[in-house]
């Protein structure tokens, strides 16, 4: 049985939380053997942690301050942040990131967010989730002015083009596939895949958003919450799409996935 790791996920959201009793096992069942559950704020990172304890085979935990969630309420986050990251080495930062595509984004406090959470990265060696919507020269200006991580960083449900892609490629960045981009009409973000080297694709469902189209759905939940044992239906999409295997395509994200997120 090929096995499946999500790199990106928010298993704590209360949308899940509420069927975990039926999405813990059918996960288990499609043969996805590791989840990177991402804390958007210090409002959600404690049931990262405890999801982490409850299932500590399975839960990769990672914390981080949302683009969304800045201004963080809270004047301590870094603290906070920095303390959770060093006292688990197995744990992950993110998701952070930059986000134009909100309605009056606050760009001085999603920057100064970013840049900690980069530098935070760099400095201890972590794996970085990256969420980035209509700002890539901006992340561009960013990556090329910071100490970047020596194991990469990852763009989680990466949308850019083939141009920023390949600027992407030689800065050591990893390109996570979300299901949403299966979509027909999202031909260009395809066709960005088709030009990334495989030894840099992860692939993760960004559950419970990010619903793939409905051929693509092999666990509906309620409407529009995206069910994280739909990853492998995901997978498939993108062996097609990149013409490939689908074993192939799994052993090689496994691969990658034990690189980026598993290696010392
Ligand atoms: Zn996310």
């Amino acid at each position: 049985m090929s096995l499946y790791q999500d790199a990106h996920l928010h298993l704590q959201d209360p949308r899940l939380m509420e069927n975990l009793g039926s999405i813990i096992p059918a996960i288990k069942d499609q043969g996805i053997n590791a989840l990177v559950v991402n804390g958007t704020s210090p409002d959600d990172w404690d049931s990262v942690t405890e999801l982490s304890k409850a299932y500590p085979d399975l839960v990769i935990p990672s914390y981080g301050l949302h683009p969304w969630k800045t201004p963080c309420t809270r004047d301590d986050w870094k603290t906070l942040l920095t303390q959770l990251i060093t006292d688990n080495p197995k744990s992950c930062i993110g998701e952070c990131g930059l986000d134009r595509w909100i309605r009056d984004p606050d760009r001085e406090a999603q920057q100064d967010a970013f840049k900690f959470q980069l530098d935070l990265a760099s400095r201890l060696n972590r794996p970085i989730s990256i969420h980035v919507l209509k700002a890539w020269g901006w992340l561009l200006e960013i990556l090329e002015s910071s100490n970047l991580p020596n194991r990469g960083f990852m763009l989680h449900s990466f949308g850019g083009s083939i141009e920023v892609a390949q600027q992407l490629v030689k800065l050591g960045a990893y390109f996570s596939f979300s299901g949403y981009f299966l979509q027909d009409r999202k031909f260009e973000v395809q066709e960005a895949f088709r030009h990334i080297p495989i030894d840099r694709i992860l692939i993760e469902t960004d559950a419970p958003d990010m619903l793939a189209p409905k051929k693509f759905i092999t666990h509906p939940l309620e409407e529009k919450t995206n069910h994280p044992a739909n990853l492998v239906a995901t997978a498939r999409g993108l062996a097609t799409l990149l013409a490939i295997d689908i074993d192939e395509l799994s052993s090689q994200l496994e691969a990658n996935f034990t690189r980026f997120f598993l290696a010392k």
